[in-house]
């Protein structure tokens, strides 16, 4: 009787062959195609799903989880949801370190998939004890059986997008994506896409995208760590203060900074125009490409794959809500007006 339900076992089975979606008001006015693979179809709604799958299977695979284990991480939201939802399933507790600088919406989120959230200040460097990287250290060495997820310089993080990701584009754009355009974290996602597609043709560009505010431009440039270089920004899960062993530097071609205010609004405008509920770094993400086609990087056949790593819906109370657009000084006069027009 069974056998005749259609359904997947569990939300686990939903991860992963996310959509490629062409651009296609979006990019009316740039030289090329330009197609989104859009995370947020996950069922976590991010691209973190897909690491959390694999780092804890991995672990499995290993014996190095058994039953009631803990699993402790450090994350800027997404990451800490996925591995919230993988530990669930799965039975594991999930004890999670994150930046205040996440958006109570994304903290709430953690603790509504069972997580423990401890908030640690986001302008403190890593090495400082009340960063998120050094409490998530201490609470995986105080808690026993625990295993630390430790993203930013895991392995297994890019293998993830490796191993799935970079063979999805590859087969959606039948082989005839010839640049890659994504956001720069752990550096994750666009390492292991960027190996593998370069494994299947190696005159793929692959361009990272980077905040004003991070040193990761600078680094895969001079190769140095310029400390001058970190200063605060608002988008979350984008940049860096600090080297990630997760990124392969070696895999990317150029990175690309993007201001918060563009791409804030560029986000809204994905939005508006494409019906792709669009988070802040999908925002980042079609902004540095604007930049990149100002620049003339495209010709007309350039079939252009950005990632959009996740969903709008993250995002309410910051580049969705008028109030906090208008609070960070990105709304002028005119746009103000024009939203409280339209409310009337
Ligand atoms: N966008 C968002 C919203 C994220 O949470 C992250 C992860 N930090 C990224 C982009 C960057 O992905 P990665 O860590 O794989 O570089």
């Amino acid at each position: 009787m069974g056998d005749k339900i259609n359904a997947c076992n569990n939300v686990l089975e939903l991860i992963g062959n996310t959509p490629l979606v062409k651009l296609n008001k979006i990019s009316e006015n740039l030289t090329g195609n330009f197609y989104a693979k859009v995370e947020a179809f996950n069922p976590g709604h991010s691209a973190k799903d897909r690491i959390a799958l694999h780092i804890i299977e991995e672990a499995e695979r290993k014996g190095i989880l058994t039953e009631g284990s803990t699993i402790v991480e450090t994350t800027s939201g997404n990451t800490g949801f996925s591995i919230a939802m993988v530990s669930m399933i799965k039975g594991y507790d999930c004890i999670l370190a994150v930046s205040s600088k996440s958006s109570p919406d994304k903290i709430d989120m953690l603790r509504s998939m069972g997580a423990k959230v401890y908030v640690c200040p986001a302008h403190v460097s890593a090495d400082d004890p009340r960063s998120y990287y050094q409490v998530a250290k201490r609470l995986h060495e105080e808690t026993k059986g625990s295993i630390y997820i430790n993203q930013y310089f895991n392995e297994l993080n890019m293998e993830a997008h490796y191993k799935t990701t970079g063979p999805e584009i590859w087969e959606q754009t039948n082989g005839n994506i010839t640049h890659l355009v994504a956001c720069s974290g752990t550096g994750g996602t666009i390492s292991g896409t960027s190996r593998f597609l370069k494994e299947q043709n190696p005159d793929i560009e692959v361009i990272g995208v980077d905040a004003f505010g991070s040193v990761l431009k600078k680094y895969h440039e001079t190769g140095e760590l310029d400390t001058d270089e970190i200063y605060p920004y608002r988008i979350e899960g984008l940049g860096k203060n600090l080297i990630p062993g997760a990124t392969d530097f070696g895999a990317i071609d150029g990175f690309i900074k993007v201001t918060d205010e563009e791409s804030a609004h560029t986000a809204r405008e994905i939005s508006k125009t494409e019906g792709i509920f669009a988070g802040y770094t999908c925002g980042a993400v079609m902004q540095a490409t604007k930049q990149l086609d100002a620049e003339g990087k495209f010709g007309k056949d350039s079939n252009v794959v950005l990632i959009f790593p996740d969903h709008g819906s993250r995002y309410m109370s910051k580049i969705y809500s008028d109030q906090w657009m208008e609070d960070q000084g990105f709304l002028n006069n005119s746009s103000v007006e024009e939203t409280q027009q339209i409310q009337v």
